[in-house]
């Protein structure tokens, strides 16, 4: 027991109570009573009853309210044989229910996402060595005996696995008593990975953006250092050295990687610097892998993990260091029950345990590119390609001037290029940010548009399915023969482009070519890893493809890079549509020129003087982030001012803006801190659900968290079919 135990509870007469948060939206824990020779601490996880049915809860820090009846308490039903949520994952989870304005109970829940983990593995049968030798001695029995002899048990498959031999050889040594069995603990789920295995020779800026980063992260307390460098820098072995150093103090790592589920290459090439893999952590795991990594995570078996946001909750026996790679990436942005950004999160985290953090792009947001300037983060810049690979040439295919030809959407200048990659043997690639077919389906005759029933946006055809489908929903119909308004036959047509409507055009000019189309809708996350890898190894001569293609793949062949449509994110009026146009676009032009081959990106576009076009072409970014950061300084947008987002919906339209209104009519008045709103939320219905938003506009020293409560207790009851969701920091506004 720790001190804290005995702080709160040993010297209590009687019967000892305790709060106990479950995984609930209750806004404080629960009150339970603790049995007679049971013992527990803050951060013990337990199983308390709950109305009818058991649920896991932690036990909470500070004494029980007292607020219940003794006598009417519930017990805690038992106590599980895992380590104790430490004080600063506790202290970690109070701030960020604090700051979202979320239930702990919710915030917590992201912690303990592997219940069947909480009780210890049962142990396994193992064998080892004993002083017998057999009788008779095979080459295959020497191999087993080879490979046994360190010391240790094994597994019977482990080491059957070693020795290059079938299990019944084993069997047949056991028999004649050359093993011996015995109860061992089950293996580890990963390899402990080792700093020295293989580290590459840091070469050119590299060298002192290591010594730069080793400089904060060596020093093991809390800090905050941005790398900034541009794709194929080498940023990756630059962070390495840190997690290299980490692992020496003994300490876990932590690395946060936005497509976790689709970068395969990355666990590879962590596995040849440091001789075995991290474990992964995300959503696509197995129940079974997820407890095991959770468990080993808890006690500290497992040194380094790759995860999804998710992985932030995770509670580490011993975490000494976080990566935060391509930490502008949208995909960190949690909206769902509790709003947050995981790279933000991650500094917290950081900061309540004082140790490292390292945030890594090629595209910072503009938040961590201020707080770089201001001193708050420490900036490491990387300027240059790593070796003899260079950037790609870039330039800009202007429309107006390029056309293409009736009914394509690819200009001349652009399959010319994708014929000249592939004439070469070298792979293209084609960019476009849409699913589907055609992002809109209308009839000819009497112009009638195929609209979600339950949601405010249009069904985008999706040909290789003969479906028209929501993208908010999932609502999927099949592709109508006539139109359901006027009823003619054969008039419906499909406007606008969709990756698979370009690989068809990509066909129809390249029969011969091999042409691949990745798109999430297409395939699960195996057929796309395996998709990828075939990529990679040049089985592909044009790949067609959505962001998925942006994030971290190394295609050595990839010489041509062509963006099919570069406006696409620009039109939508909110102001990080720059920022976010910026960053996709760098980022997938970065896919072409990863080895000494030339390469070049095409972008096309209507508007090849607006600022992201000229960033992109001229390289450079120094302009564009200054830019940026001068339009937002004087709205006093993010992060020289802040925003929260408030989005009431309901079944109704009239619901959901009367409950708006007078969320509106009941907010307090605070100097510096205004309401813009309510107005029709930028998708007005998903799902049925009509959307309105109010936001909440502060400057930068302004408690919004304070003015929020505030407004919520203020405001009027939510009944019926109302719900008021709160996303602090909204991404998009
Ligand atoms: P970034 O993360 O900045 O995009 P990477 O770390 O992926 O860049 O490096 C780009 C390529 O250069 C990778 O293939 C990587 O293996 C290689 N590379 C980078 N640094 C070194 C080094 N010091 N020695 C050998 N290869 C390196
Ligand atoms: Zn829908």
């Amino acid at each position: 027991m720790t001190e804290d135990s005995i702080d709160l509870f040993g010297g209590l007469p009687g019967r000892h109570v305790v709060p106990v948060l479950v995984p609930m939206p209750a806004p404080k824990p629960y009150s339970y009573a603790v049995p007679e020779g049971m013992a527990v601490e803050p951060g013990s996880i337990v199983q308390v009853p709950l109305g009818p049915r058991l649920v896991p809860g932690v036990v909470w820090d500070g004494a029980d309210d007292g607020a219940v009846d003794p006598k009417k308490l519930k017990s805690i039903a038992q106590v599980f044989d895992c380590p104790p949520l430490t004080r600063d994952m506790r202290a970690f989870i109070d701030w960020v229910a604090a700051y979202t304005l979320s239930p702990p109970g919710l915030v917590a829940r992201m912690a303990l996402r592997a219940p069947a983990a909480f009780d210890q593995e049962p142990m396994i049968e193992g064998l080892r060595l004993t002083e017998t030798r057999p009788e008779r001695l095979t080459p295959a029995r020497s191999r087993v005996i080879a490979a046994a002899d360190n010391g240790f048990a094994w597994t019977r498959s482990g080491l059957a696995h070693a020795a290059g031999t079938s299990s019944s050889v084993i069997d047949g040594l056991t028999v004649q008593g050359v093993f011996e069995t015995m109860f061992m603990a089950p293996p580890p789920i990963v390899a402990v990975p080792d700093p020295d295995y293989a580290a590459h020779r840091l070469e050119g800026p590299q060298k002192q953006a290591a010594v730069d980063l080793l400089d904060s992260v060596a020093a093991g307390g809390f800090s905050v250092s941005l790398i900034d460098g541009i794709t194929g820098s080498g940023k990756t072995e630059v962070y390495f050295e840190a997690i290299a150093a980490t692992l020496k103090a003994g300490r876990q790592v932590l690395i946060l990687l936005p497509e976790i589920a689709l970068t395969a290459s990355f666990l590879e090439r962590f596995q040849d610097r440091f001789g075995s893999k991290p474990a992964e952590w995300h959503s696509d795991l197995a129940p079974r892998t997820r407890e095991k990594v959770w468990r080993q995570v808890t006690e500290g078996g497992v040194k380094v993990v790759a995860g999804a946001r998710s992985a932030l909750f995770l509670p580490f026996e011993n975490l000494g260091l976080i990566i935060v790679d391509e930490e502008h990436d949208p995909a960190y942005k949690q909206e769902d029950r509790v709003f947050y950004n995981a790279r933000d999160m991650a500094v917290v985290r950081a900061r309540i345990a004082d140790f490292p953090v390292v945030l890594v792009s090629a595209t910072p947001s503009v938040e961590s590119r201020v707080n770089g300037e201001m001193g708050r983060y420490k900036p490491i810049h990387l300027p240059t390609r790593f070796g003899d690979a260079a950037l790609p040439d870039l330039g800009l295919v202007d429309m107006r001037k390029h056309p293409p030809e009736r009914g394509g959407f690819l200009s001349p200048v652009l399959l010319k290029h994708v014929g000249k990659a592939i004439g070469r043997g070298e792979q293209a690639l084609l960019f476009l940010n849409r699913r589907g077919y055609a992002p809109l389906t209308l009839c000819r005759v009497c112009g009638h548009r195929f609209q979600c029933p339950d949601c405010s946006s249009w069904l985008v055809e999706h040909r290789f399915r003969g479906q028209i489908q929501c993208h908010q929903c999932g609502h999927a119909e099949k592709t109508p023969e006539a139109c359901p308004e006027c009823g003619t036959f054969d008039h419906l047509v499909a406007c606008g482009p969709g990756v698979e409507r370009i690989a068809e055009e990509v066909e129809r000019h390249f029969p011969e070519a091999r042409t691949i189309v990745l798109s999430s809708d297409l395939m699960g996350v195996k057929r796309l890893r395996l998709e990828l890898d075939a990529i990679t190894r040049g089985e592909a001569d044009i790949v067609v493809g959505t962001q998925l293609v942006a994030k971290g793949h190394n295609f050595p062949l990839m010489t041509f890079v062509g963006i099919v449509d570069a406006d696409i994110g620009l039109a939508n009026g909110d102001p990080r549509a720059a920022e976010r146009t910026f960053q996709l676009l760098s980022q997938v032009t970065g896919r072409a020129g990863r080895t000494g081959l030339k390469s070049l990106g095409l972008l096309q576009t209507y508007q090849p003087q607006h600022p992201v076009m000229q960033a992109i072409v001229s390289g450079d970014s120094d302009a564009f982030y200054a830019r940026e950061i001068h339009e937002r300084e004087k709205a006093l947008l993010p992060p020289f001012g802040r925003l929260a987002s408030l989005i009431i919906s309901a079944d109704s339209r009239a619901d959901a803006e009367g409950h708006a209104r007078a969320m509106r009519l009941a907010a307090p008045r605070v100097k510096g801190i205004s309401l813009l709103g309510p107005a029709e939320a930028p998708l007005a219905l998903i799902r049925g659900r009509h959307r309105f938003r109010l936001l909440v506009h502060g400057r930068r020293n302004s408690d919004m968290q304070a003015f929020v409560k505030v407004m919520l207790a203020a405001g009027p009851k939510v009944r019926g079919s109302v719900q008021v969701q709160l996303d602090m920091d909204p991404q998009s506004f």
